[in-house]
């Protein structure tokens, strides 16, 4: 270990590093991996330990520029697309084939922490590197992609960079959007000097991948449940979301009877108990969510006369997503139909199921038999860039285990030894893809 990687260990969570793994397999090496994620958490990190690094900001360039300086280091050529993608590409010996890809995001919620979206990319860089050290040439070209602002914190959408790629929104609106302050995705584009000339979309000519893979912290309690370091990621949970309003009558808390009541709450949190129920009826993937309630006029002597609150619902397949859908309008129309209070619901954001590639799927639970890990088939229950990428490619994911299954969250961790499972077999499923030369 050197010294700048004993400094750079230094500010990391105490964790033993195991030495690279022994045997016949082509290995990464979990200490320069680990080193360079502590490197890059240095730009925009917090005194609790997280890293704050909004999309398009200033920090933002600086963890772009690290990864640039690094890519090319590592004699990659770099593109940068019309919404600020970069990919840092390493010629294969056919370059006419279509990349092997993979990548993540750098860019992180004000709170956020080390790894979500940062280790996807730097596991990608180290397979670089490792492939660099042990002298292998692929057959096909490799690429490691950053996609901007996946994270949605200071611009709607989130997945911008990944979904304008995959064509489910167009450059022109996307570079229209703005934050808080007025300021346009465009000119924070320019401002940071990451507003490329490559073509942005699929569609639009930017090229497509012969496969993508992208490594990831599961941001969720299941690996580190079963004391499993690695996760072949089946598909994600297709999503659909809502914005119900129920609608009664306020009224004085002491003249109006209980029988003469419109009272939109006591509806509303009927309607919030069958939101629970549809989803234990879908196990093992039904997931229903209400996050956000409003209530009007929230006033404790006041009978409520509005509610409004959200409905976040996910499933595995498509079919038990609709059965989700039917049986929510349902419960509003009967509670509309009992008299005294008008339910509206909407529907807000929609996204199928989406299922990895069935070879790519299989060359991540290879890599992973190859190192000798156990696994586990997962869903995943969050969007990625990788959801979005699979609509133009064959994509698949690899997850690893974070503390307590916590992210978007200063506090959020994993273990170095996982991190470079993850990495380990993100480099046999490349290697497998590309073929070497
Ligand atoms: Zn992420």
């Amino acid at each position: 270990m050197t010294t700048a990687q004993t400094s750079a260990l230094a500010r990391a969570p105490a964790s033993p590093l195991p030495a690279a793994s022994p045997g016949p397999a082509l290995s990464v090496d979990p200490q320069r991996l680990w080193a360079s994620l502590m490197e890059l958490a240095c730009i925009g990190a917090t005194d609790k330990g997280g890293v704050c690094r909004l999309a398009l900001t200033d920090l933002d360039r600086q963890g772009r520029e690290l990864f640039v300086r690094w890519v090319r280091e590592a004699g990659c050529t770099v593109r940068v697309d019309g919404i600020g993608n970069l990919f840092a590409r390493r010629e294969g010996q056919d370059p006419s084939l279509p990349a092997v890809a993979t990548g993540s995001h750098i860019d992180t919620q004000p709170t956020g922490g080390k790894f979500d979206g940062n280790y996807g990319v730097l596991a990608g860089l180290e397979v670089l590197r490792t492939l660099n050290d042990a002298g292998i040439r692929t057959v096909a070209p490799l690429e490691v992609c950053v996609w901007t602002n996946e994270e949605g914190s200071r611009f709607v959408p989130v997945m911008m960079g990944s979904g304008v790629y995959a064509g489910a929104f167009t450059l022109a609106s996307v570079l229209e959007a703005v934050d808080r302050d007025g300021i346009r995705v465009g000119q924070a584009l320019q401002a940071i000097g990451f507003a490329g000339a490559a073509p942005a979309a699929v569609a639009e000519g930017a090229p497509r991948f012969g496969a993508y893979f992208e490594a990831h912290i599961e941001q969720g309690p299941v690996l580190e449940d079963a004391d499993i370091p690695l996760g072949v990621v089946t598909g994600a949970l297709g999503q659909r979301w809502y914005d119900v309003v129920v609608t009664g009558q306020e009224a004085h808390a002491g003249p109006t009877p209980m029988t003469l009541r419109r009272d939109a709450l006591q509806g509303a949190t009927g309607l919030m108990q069958a939101v629970r129920g549809i989803a234990l009826d879908e196990q093992p993937d039904g997931r229903g969510t209400v996050g956000y309630v409003q209530v009007h006029p929230n006033s404790r002597n006041v009978i409520p006369g509005r509610v409004t609150f959200t409905v976040d619902f996910r499933h595995g397949d498509d079919a038990g997503l609709s059965r989700m859908d039917r049986r929510l309008r349902g419960a509003c129309a009967a509670l509309e139909g009992a008299g005294g209070l008008a339910v509206a619901i909407e529907q807000t954001v929609y996204y199928p199921p989406a299922r990895f590639a069935a070879p790519l799927v299989a060359a991540v639970r290879e890599g992973a038999r190859r190192m000798g890990l156990a696994h586990l088939d997962i869903v995943s229950g969050a969007g990625h860039d990788a959801v979005y990428v699979a609509r133009t490619a064959p994509a698949a994911m690899i997850f690893v285990p974070c503390k307590d299954g916590i992210s978007h969250n200063e506090i959020e961790d994993a273990k170095p030894e996982h991190l470079a499972a993850g990495a380990n077999v993100l480099l046999h499923a490349m290697l497998d893809q590309a073929g070497i030369a």
